[in-house]
């Protein structure tokens, strides 16, 4: 019989299972929240090492439960404190964890898919193409890995801005949400947790219908149908204006992200109308300054270039912050690290992504 992977389960359904386990072993029930809390709250690397229980107790929970690992393959520190992770899966696919240190704050950006099909024409991952979607124990399990790390990295705030579409992996990332946030999982405030989409409708429905405040990020880009189908293929399956709209619905703040490619996005009727857009749907803006070696031959608008472009939008009566750039030294934008060690493979075509899932 396969042993059931606890990792991939939200942790009151872990702490079931472990229950039914444990009145099984003929050992008090009390046991099962204590092997629960050693999965996220005070993670153990495996059960021998969850030193509170009887030994025999953990020889039988190997049997039956599995806990399995991600293995860290390449780490990269910036100057500035961003470290980067690289993480190989169990069938050798590889993905990225960022490490964002500012202030008190600490910022984990976590990977949600291997590979990513939707080819949005700056973005590294994109060039990869699709390969698969991961696991709530792979997703959730990047966080893991690192609170385990000699020096233990404990994240404030998590967002799903690394490689892959989070709500094209609704049905995991939809666990991973419960793992991150629950009082006996992470802990993590779901104020505190981001989830950014290029706009998958069905997704951002089932999102909305979360009772918690899991904040909403999407990735506009371009304040226009024709300029966003050059930009993000993905604008034909999800126009802009019905993005709007669904941002419009959701009851709660929505941030846009727009990068800033010179001479393509960063004029000032672009500001004028990106800004009518976020008074649609009351949202903030980030305007992010392209990453270097993502993909496509675009040149990062200037400095200035920026300021007045947030100058602009802010004259319409829109909030809008410029996000600091952080790991530039070390490929930190999305995709980059597995880009360089895997050396461009051709992508995937849209028909080989049969697996992309949408709720
Ligand atoms: N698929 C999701 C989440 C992953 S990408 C989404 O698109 O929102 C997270 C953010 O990084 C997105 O806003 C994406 O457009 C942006 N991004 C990708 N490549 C970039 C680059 N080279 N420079 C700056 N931002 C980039």
């Amino acid at each position: 019989m396969s042993r059931v992977n606890l990792l991939d389960l939200a942790p009151a359904d872990a702490e079931q299972a472990l229950r039914a386990f444990a009145e099984s072993a003929g050992v008090g029930a009390y046991r099962a929240r204590q092997v629960t809390r050693h999965l996220w709250a005070a993670p153990a690397p495996d059960f021998q090492a969850m030193t509170d229980l009887p030994l025999d107790f953990r020889a039988r929970l190997a049997e039956s439960f599995d806990l399995p690992r991600l293995a860290l393959v390449a780490e990269q520190r910036s100057t500035d404190g961003t470290r980067k992770f690289l993480f190989r899966l169990h069938d050798g696919q590889t993905i990225e964890t960022v490490a964002i240190p500012d202030g008190n704050r600490v910022t984990l950006c976590i990977s949600s898919q291997a590979g990513c099909a939707l080819q949005c024409s700056f973005c590294a991952t994109g060039l990869m193409g699709f390969s698969r979607n991961l696991q709530p124990s792979e997703i959730a399990g990047q966080v893991r890995e690192l609170a385990l790390l000699p020096e233990p990295v404990k994240p404030t705030n998590i967002v799903f801005m690394g490689m892959g579409e989070p709500l094209m992996n609704w049905k995991a990332v939809s666990v991973v949400l419960t793992i991150l946030n629950a009082p006996e999982g992470c802990g993590v405030g779901a104020r505190h947790i981001t989830v950014s989409t290029v706009g998958v409708l069905p997704g951002i429905e089932a999102l909305a219908q979360r009772p918690e405040q899991f904040r909403l990020a999407i990735s506009v880009h371009a304040p226009t149908d024709k300029l966003r189908r050059m930009l993000m293929p993905v604008n034909i399956k999800f126009p802009l204006e019905r993005v709007i709209d669904a941002a419009a619905a959701f009851a709660r703040r929505v941030t846009f992200e727009y990068v800033m490619l010179g001479g393509v996005n960063d004029q000032p009727a672009h500001a004028t109308a990106l800004a009518r857009l976020a008074k649609r749907c009351g949202a903030f803006v980030n305007l992010i300054p392209l990453h270097p070696g993502g993909a496509g031959s675009f040149t990062p608008t200037s400095t200035e270039g920026i300021q007045r472009f947030a100058a602009a939008v802010a004259k319409q009566g829109v909030e809008v912050a410029v996000r600091k750039s952080r790991g530039m030294d070390i490929a930190a934008a999305c995709g980059q690290l597995r880009v360089e060690r895997l050396r461009r493979r051709p992508p995937r075509t849209a028909d080989q992504n049969g697996q992309v899932q949408v709720p």
